[in-house]
């Protein structure tokens, strides 16, 4: 394996313990899924499975195969909460193709024709939208 060994002092290790807080919209026994504090466009999740891996190239086939699963769920449900025209699934992996945080992690964000993305890890939203906005992805899966 080329990349650099986990970190479990990684932000997303760090939330999966419940040391520092999220808005989270969805949980099950492998995946976590909570709002992105810098959303790209409102109703933007981070799809995050629990198991430790830097991102795809170290994680292990049935950790992406399952958190795959969530992530179409997930991509419903924002569509569904933001009436959305279409939604955006990306995945970095090493700072070359832009990755920040080193946990496996998969960005699902809502998209309206015509309206451009926000650039990525550019401005922190107030936490009473990010609530608000968990609150409404949370009632389209019924959690
Ligand atoms: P990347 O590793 O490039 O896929 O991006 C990491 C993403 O995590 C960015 O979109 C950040 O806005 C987001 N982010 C960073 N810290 C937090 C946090 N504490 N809670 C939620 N999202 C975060």
């Amino acid at each position: 394996m080329s990349s650099a060994a986990y970190d479990d002092n990684n932000i997303f290790a760090k939330i999966l313990r419940g040391e520092i807080p999220s808005h989270r919209v969805y949980e099950d026994e492998h995946t976590v899924a909570f709002m992105d504090v810098m959303p790209q466009a409102p109703g933007h999740v981070l799809v995050v499975p629990k198991a430790a891996s830097r991102n795809i190239l170290d994680a292990n086939p049935a950790t992406i195969s399952h958190a795959i699963t969530v992530v179409q769920k997930i991509a419903n449900a924002v569509k569904d909460a933001f009436d959305a025209d279409g939604v955006l699934v990306i995945q970095f992996n090493e700072p070359a193709a832009g990755q920040t945080v080193f946990h496996l992690h998969f960005h699902v964000i809502p998209r309206h024709d015509g309206i451009p993305l926000k650039p990525h890890s550019g401005k922190m939203e107030d936490g009473d939208v990010l609530a608000a906005n968990a609150e409404k992805i949370k009632g389209e899966l019924g959690s």
